[in-house]
């Protein structure tokens, strides 16, 4: 294996922190990538955005600080206190080494390279049972004791999980096209990669050794989660046959959580939709598969649904929700009963089911389910005509579901990882509110409370994804709907994530009173949406100097966990949405 002086990776972090613009920040990245042999770009890849492996192979290195605090005094010879109270002023524990270690002279600095860099990262993020906290400590301490004081200040960041230079998937891959595809215009087929393997490291080394053809000929394969196909939404029955050729099979619009299930063999592993593992929450879950799913390796995607077996009716989402826990699985495995309803399969045998039309994978899925109380197909049915799509629709919220899922039959109708296309259009009851739907924001600031409030937060900036920017632009302030147990929950939850200065991927006119690193999703109802002069989601792209705003938000209650801040709603569906009210109104008078 070639040797690449950390000091390669820490001189690019430190470009990259001072970037703002993205095209500046792809750039930075493919310099990094440039300098970076074959054999080492995964690892490289992994340690850009503070990882050590895709997220979904669940390796959190994330060492406590207050832990990390004991290395960096052991290492730099000081005390603990006298780090945490550096910590209380720098609000960085990389900024802290950093200073602590500037202006002491060792023989053997900067001696790290990427490769031990990682392995150290590697045993930090394994140390595991009896003794295990001291282990870490002392890895760390051995790392900061090898380092400049500026690889110290990123090996501590990466180490506590804090690295944040805000370089998202989509920065990656437009660095690796630019690098190694002829640019990148060719992102395109490098995204497909990503969304059927969802490991950046895997397309890294496919594209740096063999192009794009390479990366093209990446399949989905038991073991490596698929980006979830995403659907569109539209308000009535006649616009959604037309979208979608006149004909379209309407399945059952489950109000659960979506899981998609890899098996091999005897072994299974159930994923979210932002693809963590979560099979040990649904033993059950995992046996009416062993015994209903015919094909030995495979690749399912299912609603599992809270359900009353005596009664033979779903239940609520609220109580699915107790089945989201670590502890206690055999109990909630009781009180909570779970079906599955079976809506894809993109792996069967040795087969890649996904660019195979809709029919023939409904086909496939059917062959392999031998169905049971417990585990079905959605129901679904074949329709041509907007009263027979409404009379579904009303069936479908009678049998306690949330609508339909519309879904092309035609021979364009493959599974489209990751992508949120018109080959699946979502048909759900109507809101109160003058929006047809609820959206999924990401909070990315805090306000103090006041009164009542007080000591807690008392509301939140909240923010959509702009997918074209790889950033977080603010589209409202929410205080309404969260009761006091939210309030308090939240403080807690939001904790970890507070950050002295604004995110780098954050793009906000508003300061919070405290700004937080975009990752808890809530589900968020408004009255309509407005041109804003302070909210910044399509900022200047309806109207020159104004974004667009939520007017009276308010918290339904639901945490989406399920969801990356990524898979928040987009800038271009509110976009959407807003133009489609326009045009509303505009026809209405
Ligand atoms: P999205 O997943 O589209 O970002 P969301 O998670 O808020 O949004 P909805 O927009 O309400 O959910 O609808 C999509 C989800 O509906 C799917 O991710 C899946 O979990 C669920 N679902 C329920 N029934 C079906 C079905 N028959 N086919 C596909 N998905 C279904």
């Amino acid at each position: 294996m070639t040797i690449v002086r950390y000091r390669v990776v820490a001189d690019a972090y430190a470009r990259l922190e001072k970037i703002a613009g993205r095209l500046e920040m792809i750039a930075a990245l493919a310099d990094l990538f440039r300098q970076t042999p074959l054999d080492l770009l995964p690892k490289v890849v992994y340690l850009s955005q503070g990882k050590i492996a895709p997220d979904y192979a669940g390796v959190e290195i994330g060492l406590a600080e207050k832990l990390a605090a004991r290395s960096v005094a052991d290492a730099t010879g000081t005390t603990v206190e006298k780090v945490l109270a550096t910590l209380r002023r720098t609000g960085d524990l990389g900024t802290t080494t950093e200073q602590l270690l500037t202006g002491r002279t060792r023989a053997t600095r900067s001696a790290l390279d990427v490769a031990e860099a990682f392995a150290e990262l590697e045993k930090i993020a394994g140390a595991s049972g009896k003794g295990a906290q001291s282990q870490k400590i002392a890895v760390l301490a051995g790392f900061i004791r090898r380092a400049t004081p500026g690889e110290a200040k990123y090996l501590v960041r990466t180490a506590t999980g804090k690295l944040r230079l805000g370089v998202g998937d989509a920065t990656i891959l437009d660095a690796l096209a630019e690098v190694y595809a002829h640019g990148r215009a060719n992102r395109i087929p490098l995204e497909r990669a990503y969304n059927v393997c969802s490991d950046l490291g895997l397309v890294a080394r496919a594209v740096a050794e063999g192009g794009l053809g390479a990366a093209e000929r990446i399949e989905v394969r038991p073991g490596h989660p698929v980006r979830p196909m995403l659907a569109q939404r539209l308000a009535t029955s006649a616009e959604i046959l037309e979208k979608l050729g006149g004909t379209c099979a309407a399945e059952y619009k489950y109000d659960g959580e979506r899981v998609q299930v890899h098996r091999q063999d005897d072994s299974f592993v159930l994923f979210s939709r932002r693809l963590e593992r979560i099979t040990d929450q649904f033993p059950d879950a995992v046996e009416l598969l062993r015994s209903g799913l015919a094909p030995r390796t495979a690749i399912l995607e299912a609603e599992i649904v809270a359900i009353d077996p005596e009664a033979g009716e779903l239940r609520p989402f609220q109580d699915l929700m107790h089945r989201r826990r670590k502890h206690g699985v055999a109990d909630a495995t009781r009180q909570v009963p779970v079906g599955l309803f079976c809506f894809d399969l993109l792996h069967a045998g040795d087969r890649d089911l996904t660019r195979l039309p809709y029919p023939q994978r409904r086909q496939a899925l059917a062959d392999a389910i031998t169905p049971s109380d417990r585990l079905r197909l959605t129901s679904s049915k074949i329709v041509g005509t907007p009263p027979e799509l409404d009379a579904y629709f009303e069936e479908a919220i009678t049998d306690g579901c949330e609508g339909l899922m519309c879904k092309s039959v035609g021979s364009e109708s493959v599974y489209q990882a990751g992508a949120r296309g018109w080959l699946w259009i979502k048909y759900k009851r109507e809101y109160r509110t003058e929006l047809q739907d609820t959206l999924d924001l990401v909070a990315v600031g805090a306000f103090h409370g006041r009164g009542r409030r007080r000591g807690a937060f008392g509301a939140l900036l909240m923010a959509a994804y702009d997918e074209t920017g790889d950033v977080f632009p603010t589209f409202c302030k929410v205080g309404a709907g969260f009761t006091d147990d939210d309030l308090a929950t939240l403080r807690t939850r939001l904790e970890p994530r507070q950050v002295p200065d604004r995110p780098a991927r954050v793009d906000s006119r508003i300061a919070p009173d405290v700004w937080l690193e975009p990752g808890l999703v809530l589900e968020i109802v408004g009255a309509e949406i407005t041109l804003s002069p302070v909210h910044t989601v399509a900022w200047g792209q309806v109207r020159e100097d104004a974004g667009l705003a939520l007017r009276f938000p308010r918290f339904t209650g639901r945490y989406r966990d399920d969801k990356s801040p990524e898979d928040a709603t987009t800038v271009k569906e509110i976009r959407d949405i807003y133009q489609l009210a326009r045009h509303r109104r505009a026809g209405a008078h």
